[in-house]
């Protein structure tokens, strides 16, 4: 098990279940003990591959204990007769509002202002922000989260663009935006903010042929998955556009030097992966997923 609340520890005690909470373990921990358990609980950070899975001799059900299933073999698993849920609603609000709160980091360069006046100087004047009214939003990917991000830029007196492979065009239109394709997203936003599953579509969805069909001086927010965006592509592009807010990176924790000097970049800010990192989200997960396991615990 990874990192999580204790009310979701307490549930599952509760409802009977032999909790063994062992955050952190190392991946080799990992594949010599998953053989006693019945039920996985794991976060993003272990990859439950084909071998976790095939060491799992008496694994029952996998639970993610969020929504991404991309670091989860989840083909292998279900042939081998395993369940896998994880919490699909629960942290929408919180990445929705990280994404907008990145969006104000960005336009109204908060990160260089907090940070200047922590270190002595009263930088009033340095630089002189943008407001988001009146801008062009485009949301790429009009799910859970990108639905409620493109509502609350609405309040903000943004103007929406949706690309999405379903035809959400409906829905889009009671905002008052519009479902269009992805050149033209791209070439008109203001404001691009990424909200897709990371699949063989998404992935590197946002690279040089992509990338260069932004503005210079358009922003891009990504908190979906660091591989939608190739970052060598992004390297290539950063200094042309007007900024980049990232929670999610194509490596977490960076390692690699290219990653670094993405990191490091004075156009780019980057929060660690704290999307659904809020208690009530993290409350929410709980909740969903304890009703989620024990559903599935019952249906097998
Ligand atoms: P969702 O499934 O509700 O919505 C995804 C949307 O993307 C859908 O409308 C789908 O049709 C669309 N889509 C899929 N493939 C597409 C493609 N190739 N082109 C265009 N649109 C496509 O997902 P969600 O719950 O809104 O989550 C979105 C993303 O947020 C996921 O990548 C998830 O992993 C990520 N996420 C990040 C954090 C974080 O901590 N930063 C937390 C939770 C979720």
């Amino acid at each position: 098990m990874d990192r999580v609340s204790e009310k979701f520890l307490d549930s599952l005690k509760r409802h009977g279940f032999e909790v063994h909470y062992r955050p952190g373990l190392p991946r080799e921990e990992l594949l010599s003990s998953v053989e006693n358990y019945n039920v996985l609980v794991f976060r993003g950070r272990l990859k439950i591959d084909r071998e976790v899975i095939d060491r799992g001799a008496n694994l029952r059900v996998l639970a993610r204990y969020g929504i991404g299933l991309d670091n989860v073999d989840v083909e292998h698993a279900v042939k081998r007769g395993i369940a896998v849920v994880n919490a699909p609603s629960a942290s929408a609000i919180s990445v929705a509002e990280l994404a907008i709160a990145l969006m104000l980091t960005v336009y109204r360069r908060l990160y260089e202002f907090i940070h200047s006046v922590k270190c002595g100087e009263w930088s009033k004047g340095k630089y002189l922000g943008r407001e988001l009214h009146g801008k062009k939003l485009g949301v790429i990917g009009f799910g859970r989260i990108g639905s409620r991000v493109a509502h609350y830029a609405k309040a903000f007196g943004m103007d929406i663009m949706v690309y999405d492979i379903r035809d959400v065009s409906e829905e889009v239109s009671k905002l008052g935006g519009v479902q269009t394709d992805l050149e033209k997203l791209l070439n008109e936003a203001d404001i691009v903010t990424l909200h897709v599953p990371l699949t063989p579509l998404t992935w590197h969805m946002m690279n040089d042929k992509t990338l260069s069909m932004m503005r210079d001086g358009a922003v891009l927010v990504n908190t979906s998955r660091g591989e939608v965006i190739d970052t060598d592509a992004l390297l290539k592009h950063v200094d042309r556009l007007g900024g980049v807010a990232l929670d999610v990176l194509e490596q977490e924790p960076p390692k690699d030097e290219k990653i670094w000097k993405l990191v490091k970049h004075p156009n780019v800010v980057v929060t660690p992966h704290i999307g659904a990192e809020t208690v009530e989200a993290m409350d929410r997960i709980a909740d969903e997923l304890v009703k989620n396991i024990l559903e599935a615990v019952n249906w097998l």
